[in-house]
């Protein structure tokens, strides 16, 4: 507060020293009048000169100013230097968030309104063959022309990444992934995975071929061990042989089920919206499940809408669906009941297992659709089971854009549903 007592003292000093020569000449008024005045003046210069300071640009050297006037130079030379430092902090922080971006392996793009490039890194020059002075500004789009990916650009579902070969080179496999932050703002990241993409279709390709590989010598044990089993055996031959040829049936299910899923893997499916009676269908299924049912004497029951057919594979639907039948009939036991239903439903049409068998622990149902997943090895296995069933449910829903629903109480029973959108939905009528 030093610097008001300043300013009181220097008015009053003026005010004294200007009444007295006023007094003395006759004219105090007068005297007061050029005291104000002087006053003035001098203040109008100090103001001047920190005007001039301010305008000038040189807040990093402030002027030598008594009272006030020093005191709102030294608050403006203050703030400056506090703003300065915050500056040097922010700009340090932005170059060490750029360099960590440009040093990312994936590729980074920063894109403003209307897709133009605002800024890239490196891997995004070697990936996506951008050039960090030639194309910023640009639209992506006009540079990276892909149908698919300007589809998904376009489309603004950016919940699931985006998987493509040749968008920029014909053998590269890219993963790319567009994440919306700020106002109008998108980061486009893009990931080289031709090599897992490569090792992935390896792996395919290996179980694929083994299990052609296994069905021939597979089909000539079987064919011996039926031939054997006709002839004249006592009785402990009969038992081996029969565990024999129970194992190789097995093994049968296991290397149909492995082709199956990578066939559901790696084709593309010939016909999958050819129109499929879904009703008769299950009708030969509750057949089937009768005897396969045997002397647990279920009691299987059949909704079906005869009105409510559906476009897709006839025999990857019916594999599916016989999957979660089979799994009623294993997992349910002697009396117990297993309900069929095939009927609309809000997301379009739905197909559901219902059982009052052993059911799953909560715990276990994320992981039913995994391959070789049992919740109890040793009673599938018993049961005959190869752990592949709902991995072809699954597989054969995805081609069908449908969905698997599992609701258990263990002790009480399970419902499988498998949920198709309305667009697959039709008639026994509908015009193709
Ligand atoms: P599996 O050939 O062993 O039946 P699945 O893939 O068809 O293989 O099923 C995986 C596991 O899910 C089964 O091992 C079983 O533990 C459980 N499971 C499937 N369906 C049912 C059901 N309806 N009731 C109880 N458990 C079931």
């Amino acid at each position: 507060m030093g610097f008001w007592w300043y300013e009181v003292r220097l008015a009053a000093g003026v005010a004294s020293l200007a009444l007295v020569a006023g007094w003395l000449v006759g004219r105090p008024s007068v005297g007061l009048l050029v005291g104000a005045l002087v006053y003035a003046g001098w203040q109008g210069m100090r103001l001047l000169r920190l005007l001039r300071w301010l305008q000038g640009g040189r807040l990093a050297e402030p002027p030598e100013l008594p009272g006030v006037w020093g005191e709102l130079a030294y608050l403006a030379h203050s703030q400056y230097l506090r703003a300065r430092r915050r500056q040097r902090r922010l700009g340090e922080r932005l170059k060490r968030y750029e360099a960590t971006a440009a040093a990312l392996p994936d590729a980074a793009v920063v894109l403003g309104r209307d897709h133009g490039i605002q800024w890239l890194n490196e891997a995004a020059c070697r990936l996506l063959h951008l050039d960090a002075r030639r194309d910023v500004g640009q639209r992506v789009d006009n540079l990276l022309r892909h149908p698919d990916f300007v589809a998904y650009l376009h489309g603004g579902d950016y919940a699931e990444p985006l998987v493509l070969s040749g968008l920029v080179e014909e053998d590269r496999v890219l993963q790319l992934h567009i994440v919306p932050y700020g106002q109008d703002q998108r980061l486009l990241v893009a990931r080289d995975i031709t090599r897992m993409h490569r090792l992935e279709a390896m792996r395919r390709d290996f179980v694929a071929n083994v299990s052609h590989e296994l069905r021939t010598p597979l089909a000539v044990m079987a064919g011996y061990l039926e031939t054997l089993l006709e002839g004249s055996l006592d009785a402990g031959q009969r038992q081996a042989l029969e565990a024999m040829q129970q194992q190789t049936t097995r093994m049968k299910h296991l290397v149909e089920d492995l082709l199956t899923i990578s066939r559901l893997e790696t084709g593309e499916l010939e016909e999958l919206d050819a129109p499929v009676d879904v009703p008769a269908l299950l009708r030969s299924m509750l057949e089937q499940a009768r005897r396969l049912s045997g002397e647990k004497q279920h009691e299987l029951s059949l909704q079906a809408d005869e009105s409510l057919w559906l476009l897709g594979h006839e025999r990857y639907l019916y594999s599916a669906f016989f999957n979660l039948v089979v799994n009623a009939v294993q997992y349910t036991p002697a009396g117990g009941r297993i309900e069929l239903r095939w009927q609309r439903c809000d997301e379009g049409a739905c197909f559901e297992v219902c059982d009052t068998g052993i059911g799953i622990p909560a715990q276990a149902i994320p992981r039913l659709t995994e391959r070789f997943y049992r919740v109890d090895p040793g009673r599938s296995r018993a049961a005959g089971g190869t752990g592949l069933g709902l991995s072809i449910v699954k597989h054969v829903l995805i081609h069908h854009e449908g969905e698997l629903q599992v609701d258990s109480t263990p002790g009480a029973g399970s419902t499988f549903r498998c949920v198709f959108p309305a667009r697959r939905v039709c008639g026994p009528n509908d015009p193709q």
